[in-house]
């Protein structure tokens, strides 16, 4: 299917064109003609398969086809969980509304209250919001819900796991005119989705994108081993320097670590841009910025710090030291290879690694490929895991009895 055959305005088509998207992704080819239709959506669609563009075609296309008469607040409302996710939409709807006359407004925590007054005074078409924020704004009647047409919960799985449960439903309630709703998700499953989803939507379109291999991308994952924090230094100076890194996002388990590093790497000449937790927003900000515009290719982070962030054309994810869970590994490594493209996530083993590499493996249920680089091999064999205890067939069977008598009780 082409963009084209989804009676999208001619304005949208040539902003898409100028993204380079060729052709819609599944989220899109589904999302889009249901939004059209005017009816509510219940998606269920992670990050990476497009469903940004998915719910602001939609919204973009009833702007466009049903222009504002009167003045007053933002037509479209966005709610996301995080300050990262929020402009990243914006940036995306900015990119989108680029040929069409579309007011896009974002407000987030973290920045000075008065900053976003020309937000509200304006009459912005989209407006894109965290909770938080949006609540204070609210109760402090800067900002009316009344006016909102499109309502979206970017998301709203995490945002429900993150808490935000009470200020979802204000929302809802608020946005009480509102003639369509979409609910955004990674996943539908589990009870917290589905029974809000119940609560707030009209018979929606339930949508469930199942990303083909092509839109899934490659990630083709390396484990080096290491012998030491300096081995690894090595190693990530060698990748950095030589292999076609655009754009890598490098782990690290601490800010002691993090800041070393940094340091390491300046020394080689290599430029980063670095995230940690409790960093001012407006720091963080621009740091993304300068990392997402490839004014430096090198992000180093923790995971805390990296939470959110949402950067496209990650060449390299490389794990300088491992997560502390599996599902961490694969959280990380699911930043690169994303529509379509290719990427390589990388991963520094050493001796008290490899407990957490078998881990990885088991649970992505594939052995990574072992790589080395000239010069720089490892000196030490790799680790052996150590020997699972064996159970004691005495203790075990005075464990049960104990079990048994404490059930009878
Ligand atoms: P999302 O799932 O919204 O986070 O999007 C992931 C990435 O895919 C973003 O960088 C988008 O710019 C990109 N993208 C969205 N739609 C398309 C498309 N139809 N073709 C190619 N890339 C796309």
């Amino acid at each position: 299917m082409h963009f084209a055959e989804l009676d999208l305005d001619k304005s949208l088509l040539n902003s898409i064109d100028k993204l380079g998207f060729e052709k819609p992704t599944s989220i899109q080819q589904l999302a889009i003609p249901a939004a059209m239709e005017g009816r509510d959506i219940l998606a269920s669609s992670p990050t990476g398969t497009g469903k940004t563009a998915a719910f602001l075609l939609g919204a973009m296309q009833y702007l466009i086809d049903f222009p504002r008469k009167n003045p007053g607040f933002a037509r479209v409302l966005i709610m996301t969980p995080t300050r990262e996710l929020a402009y990243q939409i914006h940036d995306q709807a900015v990119a989108l509304a680029n040929q069409s006359h579309l007011k896009i407004g974002v407000v987030t925590g973290g920045i000075n209250y008065g900053t976003h007054k020309e937000i509200f005074e304006k009459n912005n078409d989209i407006l894109i919001a965290t909770p938080g924020r949006l609540m204070d704004y609210l109760e402090g009647e800067n900002f009316h819900a009344e006016d909102v047409e499109v309502l979206i919960l970017d998301e709203a799985d995490r945002m429900l796991d993150m808490g935000f449960r009470k200020e979802m439903l204000r929302i809802c309630d608020e946005a009480k005119n509102r003639k369509q709703c979409f609910l955004f998700s990674a996943t539908l499953e589990g009870d917290s989705v589905e029974l809000f989803a119940d609560r707030i939507l009209k018979d929606p379109a339930l949508l469930e994108a199942t990303p083909s291999r092509k839109e899934k991308g490659k990630i083709h994952q390396w484990v080096h081993l290491a012998d030491s924090r300096n081995h690894k230094v090595k190693l990530l100076t060698n990748i950095l320097k030589s292999e076609d890194v655009t754009k890598a996002i490098v782990f690290v388990k601490t800010r002691e670590r993090l800041e070393q590093l940094v340091g390491e790497l300046y020394s080689q000449e290599i430029k980063t841009t670095w995230l940690r937790g409790e960093m001012k927003q407006d720091k963080r900000l621009s740091a993304l910025r300068s990392f997402e515009s490839g004014r430096t290719n090198v992000l180093i982070a923790t995971d805390v710090a990296a939470r959110g962030i949402d950067v496209a054309d990650i060449s390299h994810v490389i794990n300088f030291d491992m997560p502390r869970t599996a599902d961490v590994y694969v959280h990380r490594i699911g930043r690169t290879g994303r529509a379509g493209k290719k990427g390589t996530a990388i991963s520094f083993i050493e001796a008290h690694e490899v407990e957490m590499l078998a881990k990885v493996e088991r649970y992505t249920e594939q052995k990574l490929k072992r790589r080395v680089i000239e010069g720089l091999e490892p000196k030490h064999k790799e680790a052996k895991l150590p020997a699972k205890k064996k159970k004691d067939p005495v203790k075990m069977k005075a464990k049960k009895k104990a079990k048994k008598k404490a059930k009878k009780k």
